[in-house]
């Protein structure tokens, strides 16, 4: 084992992407030529149709963010009572839906790729089910055939929050062509972003005069109000941002599946440490790289390894712990017992440092240190095995 130098400038688990700052200049220069800073104006409408084009959306809105995106959608589909979803997401997910008058139901999460388990959806479906509110974890699509058939038979409504999810694409099919209305997260961390921002995306043409309102205040002209609305616009500023870096999204997906391949070679063989790999037909963004820490067969638990890793000058995130179903204002009797696979991998699970500026030196360091702390692990169980016998 080599002896490692310590970084000293901490690796932190995100870095927002920042084009070339003179890009970003001559786009906001012609908000000081026509002086329009928000409400729809021509650079959030420039940004919505191509955004609409790039993600081959059939229709497409902006707001302000991907939670108040979330939230709108529901009240688009005037959605009432309960609302089935994942509790192995952002805190965002199940905030929109109670937010908005609706009981979240938590489904548990199949172990494999971490989304809503299709086979347990029906069994919590009552009188009162109005919607399935399923979220592609990390980008890596839901099961939205079975998702779709279920929906149908039950005349439930589907809204997909696919915040991870950018310009991921199944058997040639863009994610935010399936259900009623797909929500995507333009947030600073994410894989695309404009600063702030989000959008919806939807087949059903007629949405989009109630989106347009209910972000607006509920503004349907110069002297009419027709529902409580809020305010959920996405300004000039956020917009000329979208635009600059949707010319840099392919280069950045590029250098972060490259970022994916180098850890898969690297920690591949490392015991009792488990990621995912490439599933067939899925245009993949690699937005994250989580991976499963058994505390047996690793030595050490995910929470020790965690903090290891502080001492490295490495910042890895537990995401997503804890469960939404675990906390306070959510929780109910049984949910525990029931929701076995999604506490065993929030128990578990590590997200690894991903951004398309992390070096390779950066990547070696931090399997490295990772191999540095497992060996160490291994020498550890081995003495006390020892020790026993
Ligand atoms: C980021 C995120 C959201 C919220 O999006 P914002 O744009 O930050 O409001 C919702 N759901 C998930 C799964 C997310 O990761």
């Amino acid at each position: 084992m080599k002896d490692l130098e310590l970084s000293d400038t901490p690796i932190l688990v995100t870095k927002p992407f920042l084009p070339p700052l003179h890009e970003y200049m001559r786009e906001i220069e012609k908000i000081w030529e026509v002086t329009i800073l928000s409400n729809h104006g021509p650079i959030h409408n420039q940004f919505e149709a191509a955004l609409k084009s790039y993600l081959n959306a059939k229709h497409l809105s902006l707001f302000v963010n991907g939670h108040m995106a979330l939230e709108i959608a529901i009240k688009t589909l005037d959605l009432q009572g309960e609302v089935i979803t994942t509790p192995f997401t952002f805190a965002s997910t199940a905030h929109a839906i109670s937010n908005c008058g609706l009981t979240p139901v938590f489904c548990d999460i199949n172990p494999n790729d971490y989304n809503i388990d299709v086979t347990k959806i029906e069994e919590l479906i009552t009188e009162k089910t109005s919607a399935i509110v399923p979220v592609h974890v990390y980008g890596t699509p839901c099961d939205v055939n079975a998702i779709q058939r279920i929906a149908k038979k039950h005349g439930l409504k589907v809204i997909y929050d696919a915040a991870h999810a950018f310009g991921v694409s199944v058997n040639g099919v863009d994610i935010g062509n399936f259900g009623d209305i797909s929500m995507f997260s333009f947030h600073a961390t994410k894989v695309f972003h404009s600063i702030e921002g989000g959008a919806l995306s939807f087949n059903h043409e007629p949405y989009k005069t109630v989106m347009a309102k209910l972000r607006n205040f509920g503004i349907s002209g110069p002297d009419s109000i027709d529902m409580t609305g809020t305010n959920a616009k996405m300004n000039e500023f956020q917009a000329a941002m979208g635009i600059v870096n949707l010319r840099y999204v392919e280069a950045d997906i590029e250098r972060r599946r490259q970022i994916t391949q180098r850890y898969r070679n690297r920690l591949g063989s490392i015991e009792g440490m488990t990621f995912m790999r490439d599933e067939p037909g899925v245009k993949s963004n690699y937005s994250y790289f989580p991976l499963i820490i058994d505390p047996v067969r690793f030595g050490m638990s995910r929470d020790e390894l965690h903090d290891r890793l502080h001492q490295y000058n490495i910042f890895t995130r537990k995401y997503f712990y804890p469960l939404i179903s675990d906390l306070d204002s959510y929780r109910r009797p049984g949910d525990g017992e029931r929701l076995v696979n999604a506490k065993y991998v929030a128990e578990r699970i590590l997200v690894l440092p991903l951004y398309s500026t992390l070096s390779d030196d950066m990547i070696d360091y931090i399997c490295d240190s990772i191999e540095d702390i497992s060996y160490a692990a291994s020498v550890s169980a081995s003495r006390n095995y020892l020790r026993r016998a």
